[in-house]
Formats: structure tokens, C-alpha cells, sequence
């Protein structure tokens, strides 16, 4: 925004020609422009108001107000004070003086452009030695909404839904408790609307209970849990009051994570694969067949795990023809069941009787 700095000075007091420094100063001319009279530092105060601007004006003033109840931080914490009066302080708080004066005074007029933005006129006077110089510039006043602490103590209690995140016939192991928990905090720190809050986050039943600010976002969660995470999710209204003639309703949206990880070994029906992948769906190798088939989670809630183990091995030919995938530490030998094709060495999965293929890489525990 273009500024133009009126500089304009006033002598706090007259000089007086009895006084003898008065009198010295009085016979001084101005070096840059030759001015005579007074002088500061060799110059007229003309001059010298040139020379040294009193601040550096900000473009924007930003200022944040709490949505409840209107306080405004200040440096110092939060105020409920007068916008007029709140202005000069936050002035003082981000427009430094600049040296040589030793103080700067503010005065401003505010033209509302909208309740959050005001165009700011303000004149900053700065004082050095008993030299008063004005300076005159625009600014515009941003006010963001934020919550004051009081509101947010206050707030701490309330909910009106709750998210649930459980596993599916299974407990939370302490890695997604923990994912969860931040992936949660992100989104809401991410959303930066101070009606979107948890208001409490409580470990229930090998799960976790996020008290939230409204309806929408327990919901908004849960679905962004269960594509994240890879799960189901589902939602359960209760009337809970009324006010001003409408029904209140707590809504616990509930997501289930999959039951099953990437890397499990399960048989399904008749048919036994590996876990590629979970999310929105879980996908399934056939160790047999190769092929991946993609499935709703709650579509392979009938699925087994099995013991197994996944390394690499060398595949071997028995003299019948038939493949087998040797342990690399015991040697025991195991018929491999994939169809198709097999390299010299592979990645198997290693069952109590049987050997596969695996698309995945071995198990970190086996290096
Ligand atoms: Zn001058
Ligand atoms: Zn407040």
C-alpha cells in the first residue's frame, strides 16, 4: 500500500533566548539545508524528520479475536478491550520506534471496511530531545477469529459427538493408537476453524473416544480414518434435548480398522493369500494363482490368519519335477504351490506344510 509520511515537527517548547544553550542552538544552521535555527544532530528539524523516519510502517496489522467472546490477544495474553482502544496498544506492540527517537506515540482513525478489515490511518509521533516529528501512514487491520483460553477451558467440556475407533474383533496395537491420535490432531489443526475441536480423547475397550465440537466433523473424521487406515464405519444418531424447538441429536460415528495388516497370511474360503494392501479396501493375493482381488473390509471378516513366515529362499527341483522352496537355515525342503513360472531364489511364504511366492518383501525380522 503506498504511504506518503507527512513529516511535520512542533518544538515541545519555545526556546527561550535567556537560556544559554537555547541561545547556541539558536545561532546553528541546518548542514543539509542551511536553514538557520535550531538544530538536532546538525540538522533542521525539517531535515532531520527526513533523515529518520520515525518507524517503518507495516503494510498489515494483524490482530486475532476470539469467536466467543470477542478478547483480543495482545502480547501480554488476552483483553476484553474497546477495538479504538485495543489499536494504539497493538501499534506499540508490532511498529517499532525507530532510533534516534526515544518514544513514539500513536494516533489513529479506523474505517471499517468489514467487521474483520479496517483501513487504518495513523500518525506516529516520535520524540527526540524536545523534538516532536510526525509521521503519517496507511495500514489495513486484519482480524483473524481464534478462541481465548478462558473460552477454550469452557469449551473443554463440551462435545456434541463422538468418534470411536476400534479394531475389528481385535484390539488397537499401540503404533495405530498412536496414528490415530496425531492423524486426528493434524486434520483438526489443518481445518483452523475454531468451531472444529476435541474436547476430550479417552482410551475405551482397546480403542480410542474422541469427544468432538460437532456432528460433521465426527463424521468427516471417520471416513478419513477408515480411507487412511483402511476400515468400515458406520453412525448412530441419539436424541439427547431440544433447544428452541429443534432436536439435538450426539452422533457416535464408530470406524473399524481392518482386521487384517499388510503381510498377513489368511484363508479365505478355499483359498488361502496374502495381504497386499488395506485402506478403502483390502486387497488379497491368491499365493496359488498370483491374482489380486480387491475387497470391502467387511467382506473378509471371515478370514483366518495363519502362522507363517516370509524370507528368502532358493527354489529347488525334486526329481519328480515338482518345485520346493528350501529354509535357508534348517534346509528343510516344503512343495511350493504357486503356479507359474519360479526364479532360482524368491521371496516365499513359508506355511506349516507349503511354500508360495510372495510379491512382498521378507520380513525385516529375518534381515
Ligand atoms: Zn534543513
Ligand atoms: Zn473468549
Amino acid at each position: 500500500m503506498a504511504f506518503h509520511p507527512a513529516i511535520a515537527f512542533r518544538p515541545r517548547t519555545r526556546q527561550r533566548l535567556s537560556s544559554a544553550a537555547a541561545f547556541e542552538s539558536d545561532r546553528m544552521f541546518c548542514v543539509e539545508c542551511g536553514a538557520d535555527g535550531p538544530t538536532y544532530e546538525g540538522l533542521c528539524a525539517r531535515c532531520f524528520g527526513k533523515k529518520h523516519r520515525v518507524v517503518e510502517p507495516p503494510a498489515f496489522l494483524d490482530a486475532v479475536r476470539c469467536q466467543s467472546c470477542g478478547a483480543l490477544r495482545f502480547k501480554g495474553g488476552w483483553s476484553k478491550t474497546d477495538l479504538d482502544l485495543a489499536i494504539p496498544q497493538l501499534l506499540r506492540e508490532t511498529v517499532p520506534r525507530r532510533p534516534p527517537y526515544e518514544r513514539v506515540n500513536f494516533t489513529h482513525g479506523a474505517r471499517e471496511e468489514d467487521p474483520n478489515n479496517f483501513l487504518l490511518t495513523v500518525k506516529a509521533v516520535g520524540r527526540h530531545a524536545d523534538l516532536e516529528i510526525v509521521q503519517d501512514f496507511h495500514a489495513r487491520l486484519r482480524i483473524r477469529p481464534g478462541i481465548c483460553e478462558t473460552c477454550q477451558k469452557q469449551r473443554g467440556r463440551y462435545y456434541e459427538g463422538i468418534l470411536q475407533v476400534r479394531g475389528d474383533g481385535r484390539g488397537l496395537t499401540p503404533k495405530e493408537l498412536r496414528e490415530v491420535r496425531t492423524f486426528v490432531a493434524a486434520r483438526v489443526d489443518r481445518a483452523d476453524d475454531p468451531t472444529s475441536f476435541v474436547s476430550r480423547i479417552e482410551e475405551e475397550h482397546g480403542g480410542l473416544d474422541f469427544y468432538v465440537s460437532t456432528n460433521a466433523l465426527g463424521r468427516n473424521l471417520a471416513r478419513e480414518i477408515s480411507e487412511t487406515f483402511g476400515g468400515s464405519v458406520s453412525s448412530s444418531p441419539k436424541l439427547f434435548g431440544q433447544r428452541g424447538g429443534k432436536e439435538l441429536y450426539r452422533v457416535t460415528s464408530l470406524v473399524r480398522l481392518s482386521a487384517l495388516a499388510i503381510g498377513d497370511v489368511v484363508r479365505l474360503k478355499d483359498s488361502i493369500a496374502e495381504v497386499t494392501a488395506v485402506g478403502p479396501f483390502v486387497v488379497l493375493r491368491d499365493l496359488v494363482s498370483g491374482e489380486e482381488r480387491r475387497f470391502k473390509p467387511r467382506d473378509v471378516r471371515g478370514a483366518r490368519r495363519l502362522d507363517a513366515e516370509r524370507f528368502e529362499s532358493r527354489i529347488g527341483r525334486l526329481p519328480s519335477g515338482e518345485r520346493t522352496a528350501v529354509h535357508p537355515e534348517s534346509g528343510e525342503e516344503r512343495p511350493l504351490g504357486s503356479k507359474g513360472p519360479a526364479p532360482d531364489r524368491a521371496v516365499v511364504v513359508w506355511t506349516r506344510d507349503e511354500a508360495f511366492l510372495s510379491a512382498l518383501p521378507p520380513d525385516p525380522s529375518k534381515g
